[in-house]
């Protein structure tokens, strides 16, 4: 995967993954870019993540 360049500082951003748990046990997994320098955040997809009795279920939302 190519790192997408910042739109500002035209460097490269780095590949963030971040998780959340929510109030309801449902998780949120967020994927962007985030440029080193003046933070600027790309988007990738967030998960959301649900448990249904045994399984988990992913939602995908962009
Ligand atoms: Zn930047």
């Amino acid at each position: 995967m190519k790192e997408p360049l910042c739109p500002r500082c035209k460097i490269r951003t780095d590949l963030i993954k971040e998780s959340e748990t929510l109030s309801s046990g449902e998780k949120v997994v967020r994927y962007f870019y985030k440029c080193p320098v003046c933070g600027t955040r790309i988007n990738i997809s967030n998960l959301l993540l649900k448990h249904d009795k045994d399984s988990i279920v992913i939602e995908k939302s962009v």
